[in-house]
């Protein structure tokens, strides 16, 4: 929802008579934001997308983490086996 910016149009003073719903995906590519605005047949597709990915970086971040401790636990057994 959103405001039209004329001060005196109603969507300036109340939350209830902005306009829209319009739908807009935003991300980042080469350190700039990016923003499509998406026909809202299409919102629901990208919101799907979009939760998607947000588990998948969370799997790859808890994997990352679990590489680091298995790889550090490795290499002690690695530096203990030398002795
Ligand atoms: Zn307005």
């Amino acid at each position: 929802m959103m405001k039209c910016g004329k001060t005196h149009c109603a969507c300036a003073s109340d939350p209830d008579k902005r306009h829209g719903p319009y739908y807009e995906l935003t991300y980042k590519a080469n350190g700039k934001t990016v923003n499509v605005k998406l026909a809202p047949e299409a919102a629901p597709l990208y919101k799907a997308a979009s939760l998607q990915y947000r588990k998948l970086k969370t799997l790859l971040n808890r994997l990352e983490k679990l590489s680091q401790t298995i790889l550090r636990h490795q290499a002690k057994l690695a530096q203990s086996h030398r002795r």
